[in-house]
């Protein structure tokens, strides 16, 4: 089968490899329709790493994906050729301590699909992942609503991590697709007011039309003097979707005594610094959303009621073949690119 393979720093080569195979009998070999082109991969692209997981050259990325079934393994009961399916790229030992106390977005032997030293990923033609893994889309989804399923369940995660009631003001810091699936979110959850900010003009704007209450550009206006005017006590929460330096400190200056600072974005850096003082006179609560656990159902229950749009995040979409000039696209976000697509 053909696959895009990162092949050094911000280089990506399409080659043929071997298919691959059902090897257990939970299996599921699935014909990838649809890659959406996360921060994370262009982490990897752009960097060769996240942290410690270093890119090991040649080396498939993507883990964002939905396809068509094309095979089941023989203890396939739920799935059959031809059903298409949003993939949930956490593959979870359902044994470790994390995953017995409800925590297997942390568990300790995770393979995640599109990460170094784990699993390789979906920019390719055909992936096995086994049958849990596979959420059926119903009719009325397209495999490019099963791409943006992925950030939807992560954005429903960090708002279930806010718990009930949910917030009242929350600011998302970074409009990209995470910080709009966040914007959704919150909106679904039944949060009033959520102010937005991004350096990119076209995506304030995106996330205005999207619902929030308001946002602005912190290169163009003092962004912190409008949220204020809004909320002078402080915001119950803060979504940090973009991994910037100044949006953490942001974020520590807009919240309410007692808020919760919700980190979402990956930093290009190892290391962020928050003002302790503030953080202790708040009793300001960091807390890290690790991506998601148990959100996938009610994400495309959300898409399928059409409690959330997600469609309008979609902007670009590119052949397998060209999967470097979405690579491209996303990590000069350019062109207003939301979400590049590749399809396989
Ligand atoms: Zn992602
Ligand atoms: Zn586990």
């Amino acid at each position: 089968m053909k696959a895009a393979l990162l092949t050094g720093i911000r280089q990506i080569e399409l080659r043929e490899v071997p298919d691959p195979e059902i090897s257990k009998d939970f299996d599921v070999l699935i014909r990838v329709g649809a890659v959406g082109v996360c921060g994370s991969d262009i982490h990897y692209y752009s960097e060769g790493r996240i942290g410690d997981q270093v890119v090991p050259y040649p080396f498939i990325v993507g883990h964002e994906s939905a396809g068509t079934v094309e095979k089941v393994g023989p203890a396939v009961r739920r799935l059959k050729p031809g059903d298409r399916v949003a993939v949930d790229p956490a593959i979870v030992c359902g044994t470790c301590d994390q995953c017995l106390s409800g925590r297997p977005n942390t568990c300790r032997r995770l393979l995640y699909l599109g990460t170094p030293n784990q699993l390789s990923g979906a920019l390719c033609e055909r992936i096995v992942m086994p049958e849990k893994n596979c959420f059926v889309l119903p009719a009325e989804l397209t495999l490019e609503d099963g791409v943006l399923v992925e950030p939807l369940s992560i954005a429903i995660h960090g708002l279930k991590l806010a718990g009930e009631p949910a917030p009242n003001t929350v600011a998302v810091l970074g409009a990209g697709p995470i910080g709009l699936s966040v914007l959704l979110a919150a909106r679904a959850a039944g949060v009033r007011q959520v102010y937005m900010t991004d350096k990119i003009d076209a995506r304030t704007e995106v996330a205005r039309r999207a619902g929030a209450s308001w946002a602005g550009n912190p290169d163009r206006e003092d962004v912190m003097e409008r949220i204020r005017s809004f909320a002078p006590d402080g915001l119950d929460a803060v979504y940090e979707c973009c991994g910037d330096q100044s949006a953490f400190s942001q974020a520590v200056d807009l919240l309410k005594p007692g808020g919760r600072l919700f980190i979402v974005g990956i930093p290009a850096g190892d290391r962020i610094s928050f003002d302790i003082h503030s953080l202790r006179r708040k009793e300001l609560s960091l807390h890290n959303v690790r991506r998601q656990r148990f959100c996938v159902r009610e994400a495309i229950d959300l898409i399928q009621n059409g409690e959330v749009d997600v469609r309008f995040m979609a902007t670009h979409r590119f052949t397998l073949e060209n999967a470097r000039l979405a690579f491209e696209l996303a990590a000069g976000y350019g062109s207003g690119v939301i979400r590049a697509i590749v399809c396989p």
